[in-house]
C-alpha cells in the first residue's frame, strides 16, 4: 500500500521514537567515511554511528565476507549446539589479540545482552549477589543493565530494577572499599563514554583490580565502546595495563553488524553448563553473517596500519580544535573525543550547525555541554583536515 505520507512524516510516525530530537537525516547510501543522504549531500561521519563502523562504511572485504557466508548459510540452529565456521574463526581472531587469560567467547546479540551474561555468569560463578558500578556509566537499556547505569535520572522510571547495586564514584579510590566478599562482579568503563569522555585517573583501574582480587570479586570491563582500536591501543585494558576477568564487546565487534560478545577464561566459561545446565541461552547470538563480517573487519583493522596512527590523528584534533575560543577542553583519548564547550545550548547550535556543513557529529547521554568526535579509524589525513575546518566554521558561527 502506497502512503501519501513523506518517508520523513513516516518516520515519525510509524517509528517508535525515543529521542526528542533525532538527527532526522535520511541516509541512502554510506561509503568510507561518508554518509549520503536521499537529496544527494554528503556528510563526513565522525561519530561512527557511536564507535561502531571503526574500518569506514562499506568495506569491500566485509561486504564479500557478508556475500559470501549468506550465501553459505544465514541463522540454522540456537546458539552453541552446531558448530559453524565463522562463530570459530572469529573466536580464535579474537582471543589471539586479547590477553592470554582471555580464552573463550560466548557470543550474542548486543552489547546489553553481553553485559547481561556477564552479569549473570559472574552472579552464577561467585554464588553471590550483591555487584557495583560507577556513577555515570552506561551498559545498555535491559533492565540488568539499566541496573547498572550510575545515572538515576534515566532509571527511576523504571524501577523495580536488579536489587544490591552499589554506584561508586569513578575515580575515587576510597569508594572501592565498598566492595567486598559479598560483591559478585564490578562492571566497569575503563573510560567512560557517555560521561562525556572521563579518563581513569594514574591508578584508579590498577586500584580497582588490587580490589577485587582482595575480595574475590570478579572484574568486568565493558569495551563496548572502547575495543577494537579506538583509543590506540586494540583495546583499553592493553593501555592500562589491567586485565579483567571478563570483557564484553559489541558495537565495533560485528563489523557494522549486530554482535555482542562476553570474553572469560574458559575455566568460568564453563560454569554455563552446570547449576542450570543452559545457563545462558540465545537463538540468534553469534549469527553467523555478523560473525564473518565482524571477523572481515577485524583483519582489515590488522592488516592497515590505522591502530598505530590513532595517536597522530587524536594529537592533531586536539591541536587544532583546543585553540578555538568557543572551546573549553578537548577530552579523551584516541580517536573518543568529547570537545567540551561548557553549554548545552552551544552544543546544540554546534551540532545543527555541523549537519549544515555535511558534518555529522553527535551529543553523549549525561554530558549535554560537550559533543562527541569518534570517526571511523580509517579516516585519512586530508578528511581529518575538512571535519577541523567544518567544526572550526561552525563554531565561529555560535552566538
Ligand atoms: N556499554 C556501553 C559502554 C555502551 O556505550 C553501550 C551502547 O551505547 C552499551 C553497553 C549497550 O550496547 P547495545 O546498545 O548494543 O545494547
Amino acid at each position: 500500500m502506497k502512503s501519501k505520507k513523506t518517508i520523513r512524516e513516516q518516520f515519525f510516525s510509524l517509528l517508535g521514537q525515543t529521542s526528542p530530537s533525532p538527527l532526522g537525516v535520511e541516509i541512502h547510501k554510506a561509503e568510507g567515511v561518508f554518509l549520503l543522504s536521499a537529496t544527494g549531500k554528503r556528510y563526513l561521519d565522525l561519530i561512527s554511528g557511536v564507535s561502531v563502523s571503526y574500518v569506514g562504511h562499506a568495506r569491500p572485504e566485509v561486504i564479500k565476507a557478508i556475500e559470501d557466508q549468506a550465501r553459505n548459510h544465514l541463522h540454522l540452529m540456537v546458539y552453541g549446539e552446531l558448530i559453524q565456521q565463522p562463530q570459530v574463526l572469529y573466536a580464535s581472531l579474537l582471543t589471539e589479540h586479547l590477553p592470554k587469560a582471555l580464552n573463550s567467547v560466548y557470543f550474542v546479540n548486543s552489547g546489553s545482552e553481553a553485559n547481561e551474561a556477564a552479569m549473570k555468569l559472574a552472579k552464577r560463578i561467585t554464588g553471590r549477589s550483591k555487584m557495583v558500578c560507577f556513577k555515570n556509566a552506561y551498559h545498555g537499556s535491559t533492565h540488568g543493565a539499566l541496573s547498572m547505569m550510575g545515572n538515576e535520572s534515566f532509571r527511576g522510571a523504571f524501577r523495580p530494577l536488579l536489587p544490591g547495586v552499589t554506584a561508586l564514584r569513578f575515580n575515587n579510590k576510597e569508594d572501592l572499599q565498598h566492595i567486598d566478599k559479598r560483591t559478585a562482579c564490578v562492571l566497569v568503563e575503563p573510560i567512560q563514554a557517555e560521561a562525556g569522555i572521563r579518563l581513569p585517573e594514574l591508578g584508579f583501574l590498577e586500584a580497582l583490580r588490587e580490589r577485587c582480587d582482595r575480595t574475590g570479586t570478579l572484574l568486568i570491563f565493558d569495551e563496548i565502546q572502547t575495543g577494537f582500536g579506538r583509543t590506540g591501543t586494540l583495546f583499553a585494558m592493553q593501555k592500562y595495563g589491567v586485565t579483567p576477568d571478563m570483557v564484553t564487546l559489541a558495537k565495533a565487534l560485528g563489523g557494522g553488524m549486530p554482535l555482542g560478545a562476553l570474553v572469560c577464561n574458559k575455566t568460568l566459561m564453563d560454569a554455563w553448563q552446570s547449576n542450570p545446565v543452559l545457563g545462558h541461552i540465545t537463538t540468534f547470538g553469534g549469527h553467523p553473517v555478523s560473525c564473518a563480517a565482524g571477523c572481515a573487519a577485524f583483519q582489515v583493522l590488522l592488516e592497515n596500519g590505522w591502530v598505530k596512527e590513532v595517536h597522530e590523528k587524536t594529537e592533531f584534533l586536539k591541536k587544532t580544535l583546543r585553540v578555538h575560543p568557543a572551546v573549553c577542553q578537548v577530552r579523551g583519548e584516541g580517536l573518543l573525543l568529547a570537545v567540551e564547550l561548557g553549554s548545552a545550548s552551544k552544543v546544540e547550535q554546534t551540532l545543527q550547525l555541523l549537519l549544515e556543513e555535511g558534518v555529522m557529529a553527535d551529543g553523549f547521554l549525561y554530558c549535554d555541554t560537550a559533543f562527541r568526535i569518534a570517526p571511523p579509524l580509517c579516516i585519512n589525513k586530508e578528511e581529518l583536515e575538512g571535519a577541523v575546518t567544518s567544526v572550526l566554521a561552525a563554531l565561529d558561527k555560535l552566538k
